[in-house]
């Protein structure tokens, strides 16, 4: 593909080789555990060449192959690396880079399982890791230890939604053997392009918006250079993490709506979130296009758009308040992952998952993830449920 169209049409095009497979537009599933060859010495061959050609299953098939090359893209990267889930991607990334006696650097408003993963698996391999503060801009430089070898972000949180100034750490962190890793999912590689704010590795959750439509499990890593991509590429090689063709494919066919699915998302939650702002019940909106979320300016500064994913904070309700308004809720689903084409709302509560930043918010929080729904209908649902909440009804 013509790196020099725009992010609609690549999105529309790239992966795509119709000539390759007799005018079919889309790569076709091939599924695939064994591979033959007509001889030992093409065995071979294939063999030594087993990440570009089609070796055995594990290594890729045609359609694993044609995805990473649309993601890479996407994401304006040397290449990707598909497996099996967003948490198998970071659990790879971590685990390609870091070894025994190293340091890593982790942001503390992370995704939750992010944030398990290093105290239950790296911790025991001997990996010690420091969260610090989603906000500390250039001044990570000052934690740096001589063993720090990764500094992982993730941009907005998932939850909190502090922006990161992800040049500043990356100005830092340069000259010193250290990878930048982002978990780029809120984004979807498509409002903020990773390797243009000094990202060395980006990691998403395919099963939020790149799949798009609830029904996949799938994540990816992309590499700014040749040398991270076959460092990823080996290490998930040797774990024995494969994206699957079926869920590939169903990502590749996702990512050619992702601009108008996006676009729709984007409108919807700010439309949400602007109701939800003159609201009494509410006392701050966490959305980065909102000059009230902590790195807003960062966002304007490096973002080209919002996805449907915020959370907002309500004044000081009870538990019970809180549940009896999302228990009667109409449309939003009570639900983890995001991404889909539906409306979905969770109740979090950050402070028993920070360790670096304090989390004292006036109230409950709630995250909501704005579907592709009429909004005045997703509003409606929400003024009901703010009934439920005054308990008014
Ligand atoms: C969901 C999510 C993941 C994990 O993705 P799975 O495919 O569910 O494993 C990672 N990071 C973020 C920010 C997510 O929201």
């Amino acid at each position: 593909m013509n790196s020099k169209h725009r992010p609609d049409t690549q999105i529309v095009h790239t992966g795509s080789r119709p000539e390759e497979q007799q005018g079919v537009m889309n790569p076709p599933v091939y599924r695939a555990s064994t591979v033959t060859f007509p001889t030992v010495n093409a065995m071979n061959e294939a063999e030594a060449n087993r990440f570009d050609t089609v070796f055995y299953g594990l290594y890729g098939t045609p359609t694993t192959f044609a995805y990473e090359e649309a993601i890479a893209e996407l994401e304006g990267g040397y290449r990707s690396v598909t497996v099996a889930s967003g948490l198998a991607a970071i659990a790879v990334a971590l685990m390609a880079y870091l070894k025994a006696g190293d340091h890593l650097l982790m942001v503390d408003s992370a995704y939750g399982p992010t944030r398990k993963f290093c105290d239950n698996i790296l911790n025991r391999c001997g990996i010690e890791t420091t969260y610090y503060d989603p906000l500390v801009g250039g001044a990570i430089g000052d934690i740096i230890r001589p063993e720090t070898k990764v500094i992982f972000t993730e941009s907005p949180g998932s939850l909190t939604f502090e922006v990161q100034d992800l040049p500043a750490i990356s100005e830092a962190a340069c000259n010193q053997d250290i990878k930048v890793m982002l978990d780029n999912t809120w984004s979807a590689g498509f409002y903020l392009k990773p390797f243009e704010v000094g990202v060395d590795i980006s990691i998403q959750a395919t099963t939020k918006y790149l799949a798009g439509h609830a029904d996949v499990m799938l994540g990816h890593i992309t590499a700014k250079s040749e040398e991270d991509w076959l460092t990823v590429k080996t290490a998930a090689g040797l774990m024995g993490h494969g994206g699957e063709p079926d869920n590939c494919y169903l990502g590749l066919r996702g990512m050619r709506t992702l601009s108008v699915r996006l676009e729709r998302h984007q409108e919807n939650a700010m439309k949400l979130a602007n109701w939800l702002a003159a609201r009494p019940e509410v006392d701050t909106i966490l959305h980065p296009a909102f000059s009230q979320c902590p790195g807003h300016e960062i966002w304007q500064r490096d973002f080209t758009g919002a996805s449907g994913l915020f959370s907002i904070i309500l004044r000081n309700y009870s538990r019970e308040r809180v549940n009896a308004m999302l228990d009667g809720m109409d449309l939003f689903a009570l639900g983890y992952s995001w991404g889909g084409f539906e409306s979905l709302i969770i109740p979090f509560d950050p402070r028993g998952s920070r360790s670096a930043t304090k989390w004292n918010a006036a109230g409950p929080a709630l995250r909501l993830h704005a579907g592709q729904e009429d909004p005045d209908d997703l509003i409606a649902d929400l003024e009901r449920g703010f009934d439920r909440l005054n308990d008014k009804v």
